[in-house]
């Protein structure tokens, strides 16, 4: 079944409802969402494009960019968003490597985008602004607002999406129409959506979590959202009054505890908090706790697979760990060995279901790679069932996130988690955060180093610190070098890469 036709049954029958809210005050009912869906998806498919052809999408956020992804979805094409921040040579890559037919960009990067896009083959480049301007919107204004929706099977690609690139070159994750609506489904359900929610919607729709779980959420639920063009702290302060539901990385939530004027009167309507895409501190959890009395729901996924683990909305949510594999979703935790872990045991996590993607793009070696022979993909993510957080206890059956595999150190031949040294380091006194990662040694293989930032104000001491963890954790573990530093480096998705930690420190 086409995505589409499955989103479109959760939407309200009264259409002249509103559907999206923006932050400059624009209302868009739920008919004008399905108009300027089918007349995008008018121009596409007159286009009399094949197949599987990709439609490549780098521009601002605005509620038109969804409708171009709709209608994308609509007209039976393939769906390719692009980051934002991506410069000349990495669009280049991008499209050189999808090949897209269409290509839609800002008009502010016409000529360059247009250039790159000519060397790659497109032929048909349309420019969208997030002020309505543009060559997209003046060619689609002049057709039909009606389309029928094309058929689609299960198995169908409906979007391309490049990993975040926090390990190694982005990867182009094929993703079916099956992949995304069973995910959709079964989010509804296990998050607990209402009829009467309003979505705070302040993320990137680049990305999984924007474009994917947040918008999938409200638009299969028949939900308003309140569209805001990126993070700013004071206008969710503004609009979250008259929310119900908000998803955000964590960076949202240390941000909001930062303002003084986010209080228990900011949230009195809110339902839920839901956090992922990077691992939300258990300080962050606990202080969000103590300032507005709501329990962060943490949940785990990835471009590859949606979402596949999430703590659960009527049950505990228990901070530090990312809760229980979601429904038709199977978790293991196994080591090296091909043995399962027990609980406690730190291991590879893989997973199985209707959410996972259909391979690498044009990579069928990258994919063989990182499937089992009995049909598990790898996440490339090390976890644990139960075991204990600096929140306290885990139950058994819930999964913690250790760290990357690629980030794991092995010092002395001993295993070491960086995840956990971090958390020792984290408690200190007048630390904001860190980043603990290995570098080579010729004694150990690797030795630890730890990459620490301090509060604003606050004078950190390397000596004392390595001091103090020497008698809290085996020697192995306490880093031999622990450097303080400004910031961490982050990529655009706002996650650290340890990558080029590894390559400043080696
Ligand atoms: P690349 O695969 O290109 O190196 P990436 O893995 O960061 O980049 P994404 O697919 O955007 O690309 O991110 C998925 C990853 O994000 C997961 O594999 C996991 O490492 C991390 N992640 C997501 N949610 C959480 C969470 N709640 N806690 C810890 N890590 C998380
Ligand atoms: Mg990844």
């Amino acid at each position: 079944m086409n995505l589409y036709e499955l989103l479109e049954k959760g939407f309200p029958r009264d259409k002249s409802s509103c559907a999206i809210e923006t932050h400059d005050g624009l209302y868009y009912s739920w008919d004008d969402l399905e108009k300027a869906t089918s007349k995008m998806a008018n121009l596409l498919a007159g286009l009399k494009l094949p197949q599987g052809s990709r439609v490549a999408v780098q521009v601002e956020k605005s509620p038109e960019a969804l409708f171009l992804y709709l209608a994308t979805l609509k007209a039976g094409l393939v769906y390719l968003p692009l980051n934002t921040a991506y410069q000349a040579a990495e669009i280049e890559y991008f499209l050189g490597n999808a090949e897209p037919a269409v290509v839609v960009c800002s008009p502010k990067n016409q000529s360059w985008v247009s250039d790159v896009a000519k060397k790659c083959g497109t032929k048909h480049v349309y420019t969208l602004g997030d002020d309505r301007s543009g060559t997209l919107l003046e060619k689609a204004g002049k057709l039909s607002d009606r389309f029928k929706t094309v058929k689609k099977s299960d198995d169908d690609l409906a979007a391309i999406l490049y990993t975040s690139g926090t390990t190694g070159r982005s990867k182009g994750a094929m993703l079916t129409h099956k992949n995304l609506g069973s995910n959709a489904k079964v989010l509804q359900k296990f998050w607990g959506w209402k009829k009467g929610d309003v979505l705070l919607h302040a993320l990137p729709i680049f990305h999984v979590h924007g474009l994917f779980v947040a918008s999938h959420g409200a638009l299969l639920n028949g939900s308003k959202m309140i569209w805001l063009p990126r993070l700013d702290t004071k206008e969710l302060i503004k609009h979250m009054p008259r929310s119900t539901v908000m998803m955000g990385v964590p960076t949202f939530y240390v941000r909001l505890l930062l303002d003084k004027e986010f209080t228990k009167k900011t949230v009195r309507n809110m339902r839920l908090f839901i956090s992922g895409s990077a691992p939300l501190l258990t300080e962050t959890f606990n202080l969000f706790k103590e300032r507005t009395g709501h329990t962060i729901l943490e949940r785990y996924g990835m471009s590859e697979t949606v979402m596949l683990v999430s703590n659960p909305y009527g049950g505990a949510r228990v901070g530090g760990s990312v809760g229980l594999p979601l429904p038709q979703t199977q978790v293991r935790v196994i080591k090296d060995d091909g043995k399962l872990c027990g609980v406690n045991e730190i291991g590879n996590v893989e997973v199985k279901g209707p959410n996972v993607f259909k391979g690498y793009w044009r990579m069928p070696e990258k994919t063989k790679e990182e499937f089992t022979k009995d049909g598990w993909f790898k996440t490339g993510d090390v976890g644990r069932w139960g075991g204990e957080t600096s929140a306290g206890k885990v139950p058994n059956n819930y999964l913690c996130i250790v760290g990357r595999s690629k980030d794991l150190i092995i010092s002395g031949g001993y295993n070491v988690y960086p995840k956990e040294i971090e958390s020792f380091i984290d408690d200190m006194p007048g630390v904001d955060e860190s980043a603990v990662i290995g570098v080579p040694h010729p004694d150990f293989g690797e030795a630890v180093v730890a990459v620490v930032v301090a509060k604003p104000g606050a004078k950190l001491n390397p000596e004392s610190m390595i001091a103090e963890l020497k008698g809290k954790i085996a020697n192995f573990k306490v880093p031999k070098r622990l450097i303080v530093v400004p910031e961490l480096p982050r990529n655009t998705m706002g996650k650290v890469q340890k990558n080029i930690l590894r390559q400043t420190y080696a």
